[in-house]
């Protein structure tokens, strides 16, 4: 049986926690199909390149309004800008310097945005975000603290794409534990409240682990062409 985003959606909203959100990954996906998701109900949804977004949410009117948006890619200094048009949640910070930049624009246009720390916690030098390390995870969320235009509000990890999702267990349980330590900081204009990991293939395993946020693409519309 085929079904559809609609029914893909309502589905897994159904057999979620309510308090486990769900942000569904739309690269490549066209604005039908990101349309028929917001029907549905989805609230959040993620994008890894700015200027896709910027079509999505230009193609999709009325509705880009009726949901989160949050940037899931690397965010160059350059695209700034044009991201803080669309996205209210910006998960990968992974610098004191990217976290100065985002700031300083936010305030440009009066906006404050929140922000995750993107956690590279396999460790791979392909991907992107902050080592593993508790006191560098530390420093860069005093740092945030302490910017005006910005609010931390959680930590994002892709965790290593080899291996089945049991594989990645351990790997969540160690980001779930460097977020409870920083959220018992209680950082002054801190809001420690999203752990977002998890996706198509590992979700299940990440809500174990303690997750509050996942991020699915292809189990809702189906494989990226
Ligand atoms: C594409 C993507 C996802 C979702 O991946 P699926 O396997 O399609 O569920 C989640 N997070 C990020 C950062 C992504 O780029």
């Amino acid at each position: 049986m085929i079904m559809s985003i609609y029914e893909n959606y309502r589905k897994l909203r159904e057999e979620t926690a309510d308090d486990v959100t769900i942000v569904l990954a739309c690269k490549k996906r066209t604005a039908e199909e990101v349309a028929e998701v917001i029907e549905a109900g989805a609230s959040d949804l993620g994008e890894n390149y700015v200027q896709e977004g910027e079509k999505l949410f230009d193609a999709l009117g009325d509705k880009a309004r009726h949901v989160r948006w949050h940037m899931i890619g690397a965010l160059q200094k350059n695209k700034i800008n044009k991201a803080l048009r669309i996205f209210d949640t910006v998960q990968t910070v992974h610098s004191a310097e990217q976290a100065d930049a985002i700031s300083l624009r936010a305030g440009n246009i009066g906006k404050t945005v929140s922000v995750f720390i993107e956690v590279n916690i396999g460790e791979e030098s392909s991907k992107a975000g902050m080592p593993p390390e508790y006191d560098t995870l530390k420093s860069l969320a005093e740092h945030i603290s302490g910017l005006e235009h910005i609010r931390l509000q959680g930590l994002m990890t892709m965790g290593p794409f080899w291996g089945d999702a049991e594989a990645l267990r351990p790997y969540f349980r160690k980001t779930k534990e460097m977020f409870d330590r920083l959220e018992k900081l209680h950082l002054p204009d801190t809001e420690m409240k999203y752990l977002s990991m998890g996706m198509s293939d590992s979700y299940r395993v990440a809500i174990e682990e303690g997750s509050n946020m996942i991020r699915v693409g292809t189990m809702v519309f189906g494989a990226r062409g």
